[in-house]
């Protein structure tokens, strides 16, 4: 049977049991946004949402997460489907009758729709649990907005045993219902650089005493944009950008000291390992250059999400066959972005899925609103990925 012939039909199935659950459960969690591994409350009305289910619970798991155990039929393999849980510190502006309750607080990256999506998933595999050759893991996670919640995860061992593991996000920009993924590098691996620039301080009249520290940053932000431009292979995609620059006290005196901030994003190894190499020589050579000094301070966060190509084209067919061929779509690049999940694909192969909500308001944006449509759409494509995974 195709995938096609299989879950025809679910879709419906999904939208009518469970499409008013999922719904509810995303405006609860919408209006109580919680912030890196404070979600307490989000993971109480996870375990509330999955009472009375045939899984095994376990919470607590990275201070705030919670990992639900399916165990099926037959004695097959484990899958793993994994949603986030934690907002972001924005103010929204969306104006919904459910917008955030908690001012400076907002669940403007979608995880509220995606944990809802896989508590409607856990409800569905539930319901199907007799037909399932094996176990299924849903991981709802805390912290993936820099805290490394999913890196956790997998240090506390909470992936042992699980085969594959897949994990969905709504995608502005995609166009709505399609899902979109590649094999190799689909998210960026994010790093973080700040530099101290020292020169000597002196009067602003008197620039030939001094050794100037500002001057000095200058050229240095000049001479970083040459990283991508002079270094790396120009097929290779990567981003150096300089986010913050601060120096001095007055305008009639030269600072002794600057600092530069940024990130630096890439997607593959050799290219994440050469940019400070070459960002700290490059640095220290302008500063040196006009009698200073430059020291930097490297640090490597979330690494590059690759996912497996076998799992990647099979996420596809799962769904081109839930979705129809042309609401399936092999992605041509990564995002330049980053995401935690790129932890648990070192754990354990899998795939991370894009899942289009047309053409809204950005991720992190105060104004970041979906079509709600979307959300029995993605718990049956998370239940048709588990099914397969295990037949
Ligand atoms: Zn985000
Ligand atoms: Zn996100």
């Amino acid at each position: 049977m195709s995938v096609a012939q299989k879950f025809d039909g679910l879709i419906n199935e999904v939208e009518d049991k469970l499409g008013e659950r999922i719904v509810a459960l995303r405006r609860d969690i919408h209006r109580e946004p919680e912030l890196g591994y404070d979600t307490k409350k989000t993971a109480e009305k996870v375990v509330a949402a999955l009472d009375g289910l045939p899984l095994e619970i376990q919470t607590g798991v990275a201070e705030n997460g919670v990992v639900a155990t399916l165990r099926g039929g037959g004695d097959g393999p484990t899958v793993g489907l994994r949603a986030d849980m934690d907002a972001l510190p924005i103010h929204e502006e969306t104006g919904l009758d459910f917008a955030s309750e908690t001012d400076g607080k907002m669940h403007a990256c979608g995880h509220d729709g995606h944990t809802s999506m896989l508590v409607g998933a856990a409800h569905a595999l539930c319901g199907m649990r007799d037909r399932l050759n094996g176990t299924v893991k849903f991981f709802f996670q805390p912290a993936e907005e820099g805290g490394g919640g999913g890196k956790v995860m997998v240090e506390e061992g909470a992936l042992e045993g699980v085969d594959s593991i897949f994990a969905l996000h709504l995608w502005p920009g995609l166009p709505f219902g399609v899902a979109s993924t590649k094999g190799g590098s689909v998210m960026a691996a994010a790093d973080a650089f700040e530099m101290e620039v020292r020169g000597t301080g002196g009067h602003g009249a008197m620039p030939h005493l001094a050794s100037d520290a500002v001057v000095m940053s200058a050229h240095i932000v000049a001479a970083l944009q040459t990283l991508v431009s002079r270094e790396v292979n120009p097929v290779e995609p990567a981003v150096v950008t300089v986010g913050e620059i601060g120096a001095g006290t007055a305008f009639n005196i030269i600072p002794e000291t600057a600092r530069i901030g940024g990130t630096v994003r890439t997607v593959s190894d050799e290219v994440r390992n050469l940019i400070p190499y070459r960002m700290e020589e490059l640095a220290k050579g302008v500063a040196n250059g006009m009698r200073g000094d430059a020291t930097l301070d490297y640090k490597f966060s979330y690494p590059v999400t690759k996912n497996d190509p076998e799992a990647a084209s099979f996420a596809l067919d799962v769904a081109s066959g839930l979705f129809g061929e042309e609401n399936a779509v092999e992605a041509k690049a990564p995002s330049m972005a980053a995401e935690d999940f790129a932890y648990m694909l070192e754990e354990v192969p899998g795939a991370y899925v894009w899942l289009g909500v047309g053409d809204v308001s950005g991720l992190h944006t105060p104004q970041f609103a979906f079509d709600e449509e979307i959300l029995p759409r993605g718990a049956a494509l998370l239940t048709a990925m588990a099914v397969e995974s295990l037949s």
